[in-house]
Parts: C-alpha cells; structure tokens; sequence
C-alpha cells in the first residue's frame, strides 16, 4: 500500500521528544537551551550524485547525514541539542525509508539530540539537517582565535583497527573512481568503505577541547583548505606541516606517497577536528583526548601573519603544494 506524506512522517521520523518542549506535529518545534547558553546551528545538504553514492545503503545515507552535522556541532564545541530532517524524495519505498531512519535514529541516540522537526516533499534524493545545539556564551570554538607560535593538531580514531583515519573516505572514493595507480591488494574495502560512508563526529573531544582549544573546524572538505579557513579568519596566519607528523594508516600507508599526501592533505569527508592550542598546553589536549574516546597528533605551528602555509619535508624542506581542496563549483 502506497505510504502518503504524513503516514510517513508519523511511521518513520516521530518520536517522543524527552528534552525539547515540542517536537513534530506542529508549525515550529520548540527548543529550551539551558540559561546561558547560546544556541550553535548549523545545516548540511547531502545530494545524490554529488555527496553520496546511489548505491549506499540507507542506514549509512542516514547516518552520514546527521554525522556531518554534528561534526560542526563538535568543531565549535556545542552540545547537540535538536535537528530537523528536510527530505526530497523520488518515491515513498517503505524499507528503505526504515533503514533510513534506523540510521539516523541510531546516531541520534548515541549523541543525544532528538529529531524535532522537518519537511517532506517528492522529488530528487536530497536530505537536509539543520542541527542545533547549546554552548556556554562566550565558549565557542571558532575559526577565528589562531593565534601564531600556536601547536597544530588533527584528531583521529583511538587505535589503528578502527575505520575512518585521516585521507581513508578519500582513498575509498578514488578506488571506486578506478583511479589508476591505487593499490587495492591487500586492503580491507569494507573497512574503507565505512570510513567514506560512516563518519564518527567529534562530538566529545569538542566539548572536551573548549577553553583548550584557541581554534577549531572540522575537516570536511580536505585539511589544506579548511586550514586556509582558519589561517585567513585568524588575521592571515602562517603554518607548518610536517608531512612525516601526519597520521597514516595501514591503508594509507600502501599508496604511492604523491597518493598519500592527496588523500590526508586534500581528502575531505574526514570530519576530524583539525585544532590549535597552547603549546603548554599539550598533556592537557592529549589527556583530554584520551577521556574523549579518540587519539589526537601535533602536526605542526602556526606562523605568524603573512608567513606562508607550508608542508615540509623530514629535512624542513617545503614540498609542493599544489593541493585543491574541493569547492562545488570549481572541483570536478
Ligand atoms: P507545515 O506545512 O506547517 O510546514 P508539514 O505539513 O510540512 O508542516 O509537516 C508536518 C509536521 O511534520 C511538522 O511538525 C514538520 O516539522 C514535521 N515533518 C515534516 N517532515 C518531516 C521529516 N522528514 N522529519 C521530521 N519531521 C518532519
Ligand atoms: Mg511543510
């Protein structure tokens, strides 16, 4: 039986609200963020064809959807509060519409935030989720509080047995493109695989991190040019890679290093937090990655205004960096 607009919303996206005052059903949900705090929002698009694989199973489209959004919850710092779920979609395929929605209710929970509203419509497969979420006013990280002489950090999963390192979602993509020159033997593609299609926001360590953390974003659309984003808001910053401090995991490892450096410097859909702080500060970013549930590594210093951004070699020797990150109107 054909399932209608409202059958659906109420089969798959309405669930009993435990900390909004008002969920779906109505014109506007209603948020209560505690006394002050300020609300962090956020939306992200994810379009078929363009951000994802027709193929993907409907578990991960629902996970990765609200995963990127969180991920911008945890770059400033802010706990996940509420999202809303606007959806377009070709046709109302009930078991795939459940996965969907097992997905996403599935990282909901882990994360605490509840589905309080959206809107449902036919058309190409799209879905957009705005989140929202509640920080300390005045404790937000932000891109622009970089300072010069600052370490430079990336986040990455606690052990190298867990999926989703650094350059991995972007290795995956070129083995599905069939680039030439990827080496495929001996990898675990089901691995890679969840690291293109599974992404774990650092909900945690950005909690964890405000107050430590002078600068924060997360790495989306590939580490080189989400820094740009930092250096630039930070008054024009410089900074310094050192190529041999990236993480570099097992599958990472086997490609040509021209690959390697690719995938971990202009990947995208890494979502890790890519962070500056303190160098005193050190043992305190660690330990709290520790307590965060994720490994954090220094891999580099930020330079101070009008000095270049650079990867160097082991020797401090600059390597070319001729790195895109990727743009939707100027990638391919
Ligand atoms: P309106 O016409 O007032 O915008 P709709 O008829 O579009 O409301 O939606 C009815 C209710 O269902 C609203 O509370 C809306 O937030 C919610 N809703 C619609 N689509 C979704 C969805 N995909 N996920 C969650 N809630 C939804
Ligand atoms: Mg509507």
């Amino acid at each position: 039986m054909a399932l209608g607009e409202f059958d659906l919303i109420a089969r798959h996206f309405t669930r009993p609200v435990r900390r909004s005052p008002l969920g779906v059903g109505d014109d506007c949900a209603l948020i209560a963020p505690a006394a002050g705090m300020q609300l962090a929002v956020s939306s992200d698009m994810l379009v078929e064809g363009r951000h994802f694989l027709s193929t993907v199973a409907p578990e991960r489209l629902g996970h990765k959807a609200l995963a990127v959004n969180l991920s911008d919850l945890a770059a400033c710092g802010a706990r996940p509060l509420a999202y809303t779920l606007a959806l377009s979609l070709p046709r109302a395929d009930e078991a795939w519409l459940a996965a969907l929605a097992s997905g996403l209710h599935a990282l909901a929970d882990r994360h605490d935030i509840e589905l309080v509203g959206g809107d449902t419509t036919a058309g190409p497969l799209n879905l957009c989720i705005t989140v929202f979420g509640e920080v300390p006013a005045g404790d937000a990280l932000l891109r622009s509080g970089a300072r010069a002489g600052d370490d430079l950090w990336i986040s990455h999963p606690a052990t190298p047995d867990e999926p989703g390192w650094l350059g991995e979602a972007r290795l995956m993509l070129e083995i599905f493109r069939g680039t030439p020159g990827v080496r495929t033997e001996g990898l675990d593609l089901d691995r890679l695989r969840l690291a293109m299609e599974c992404p774990q926001p650092r909900v945690a360590l950005g909690l964890a991190l405000r107050g430590v953390a002078r600068s924060a974003i997360d790495v989306s659309d590939g580490l080189l040019g989400d820094l740009g984003h930092v250096l630039r808001r930070s008054g024009g910053l410089g900074a310094r890679i050192e190529a041999a401090a990236l993480p570099r995991s097992a599958a990472i490892l086997r490609q040509h290093e021209a690959l390697q450096l690719e995938c971990l410097l202009a990947g995208g859909d890494d979502y890790e937090l890519l962070f500056s702080a303190d160098p005193t500060d050190r043992d305190t970013v660690s330990a709290l990655a520790a307590r965060a549930g994720c490994g954090v590594t220094r891999i580099g210093t930020l330079g101070a205004a009008g000095t270049p951004l650079e990867v160097v070699d082991a020797d401090g020797r600059p390597l070319a960096t001729a790195w895109a990150s990727f743009d939707h109107f100027l990638s391919r």
